[in-house]
């Protein structure tokens, strides 16, 4: 497999990019793989890299329904920040970080990570106090935190309402330097061209439609692509988890909702980092290409649909102008949606299950793009070594049983909420 280089692209440039190869094989399924991970999409592609890249396992195959990209890897807002308070998430995300910051050369694959900052604003008294908590944990755990007062946070972004009229007056915010944004297709495609290299089969067009146990272990997995046997079995199928892990006869504390995002017409640059409003739920930054990305709540019912609904469009929209009103004179160019796995304390699952040998990774929320990464290497970690890596061992299944739950924004068993 070529390298992707300055001198490969002048190269193939010269030659009218006529030589490219494929960046992944398209294998037919073979009749048995060691390990078997059910959905390419990020999570799962990841997870096949490092365990070919970590373990030596290349025995590997990941069933994809689609295609690569086709999920929420690719319809996502693209966020990448670490700004937790509690210790679970906060070590788990910051490890997620640190691989961003190297995953570009990793991969060989431009993923266009940009470290242009994640700024959280405050509202109130009460919020500053909340984001000042937070950023001193994050300090204590040696992540990048700045609290930022109402000027600091008017250097910045000098547009947003200040105005003494502002429905939801800005306190101050507190910045994550080192977040910033990727470009969600390209990580894909960056972790699938990997693993491929490393070994791995990557099936696409083979949805897995049941599994085949022999007591309390999966021998095989149903496909639409005929039965595949197999060792282990990781499960990444993010918005399908539940129907997926209801054919192994597991019933997860999870819910699926739609979560849409906007793209607004190119504009010149204007937001150089990602904001995120602290009165309601909203979030914006600019793309290379110009458009403003923007998302907000989920819609508050459960579907599989990858599509929203226009209530919450106008929702989002009201919460976007209320902190920026320039927005107003902006056309929404295209909008999607995607289906988000909701745990109920709103953290995600990397862990084992009560079938010896099924993983199971979901409960991401609003954010498991950022875990790309760190997800797929704790998870490996976990599938290889039948036991959890120490910064998932807090995100385990059995906490929904034995109370130690990871309730970061304090919502409760509320899907709708986190
Ligand atoms: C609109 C939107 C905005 C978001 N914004 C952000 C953000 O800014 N920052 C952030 O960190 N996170 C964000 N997220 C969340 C993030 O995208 C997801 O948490 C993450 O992508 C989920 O993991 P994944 O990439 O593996 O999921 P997916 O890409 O959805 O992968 C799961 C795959 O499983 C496949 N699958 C399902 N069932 C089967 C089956 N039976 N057999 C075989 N394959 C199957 C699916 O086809 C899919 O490709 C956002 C999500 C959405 C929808």
């Amino acid at each position: 497999m070529a390298e992707y280089s300055v001198l490969s692209l002048v190269r193939n440039a010269l030659g009218g990019h006529r030589r490219w190869i494929r960046a992944w094989r398209d294998p037919e399924p073979k009749k048995r793989y060691d390990v078997l991970i059910v959905g390419g999409g990020g999570h799962g592609l990841a997870t096949a890299y490092y365990l070919a890249r970590n373990h030596g396992i290349t025995d590997v195959a990941v069933l994809e329904k689609g295609w690569i990209g086709g999920g929420n890897v690719g319809r996502n807002t693209t966020i990448v920040r670490s700004n937790y308070l509690l210790d679970g998430n906060n070590h788990f995300y910051e490890h997620s970080l640190k691989l961003w910051e190297g995953l570009s050369r990793e991969l060989n694959y431009n993923v266009m990570f940009s470290q242009r900052g994640v700024l959280n604003l405050a509202h109130s008294d009460g919020q500053m106090d909340a984001y000042a908590r937070r950023g001193n944990a994050m300090r204590l755990n040696g992540v990048d935190s700045e609290l930022l007062d109402r000027n600091g946070v008017r250097r910045l972004y000098p547009y947003l309402d200040y105005s003494a009229n502002a429905r939801f007056p800005i306190y101050g915010g507190l910045l994550q330097p080192r977040g910033g944004t990727a470009r969600h297709d390209a990580v894909a495609w960056g972790f699938a061209r990997g693993a491929d290299r490393l070994g791995v089969d990557i099936i696409q067009n083979c949805e897995v439609t049941g599994f085949e146990r022999s007591g309390d272990r999966i021998t095989g997995v149903q496909t639409t692509r005929g039965t595949i046997g197999c060792g282990r079995v990781g499960m990444a199928v993010a918005g399908n988890t539940s129907r997926v892990a209801q054919m192994a006869g597991l019933e997860l504390p999870i819910e699926s909702h739609v979560l849409q995002a906007f793209v607004t017409e190119p504009l010149k640059p204007l937001i150089d980092g990602v904001i995120t409003f602290g009165a309601g739920h909203f979030y914006i930054s600019q793309s290379d290409k110009g458009g403003l990305v923007l998302g907000g709540d989920i819609d508050f019912y459960n579907s599989y649909a990858q599509r929203g609904n226009l209530p919450t469009v106008e929702h989002v929209m009201a919460n976007g102008c209320a902190m920026m009103p320039n927005l107003r004179r902006l056309r929404i160019l295209r909008s999607w949606g995607g289906i988000m796995d909701m745990s109920m304390d709103g953290s995600p699952i990397i862990s084992k299950t009560p079938i010896d040998n099924l993983y199971l990774n979901a409960g991401w929320c609003y954010g498991g793009f950022k875990a790309t990464p760190g997800s797929g290497w704790v998870f490996a970690h976990t599938i290889a070594e039948d036991r959890p890596h120490r910064f998932n061992e807090p995100l385990s299944l059995g906490r929904f049983t034995t109370g130690h739950l990871l309730d970061e924004g304090g919502k409760g068993p509320t899907p709708k909420l986190h």
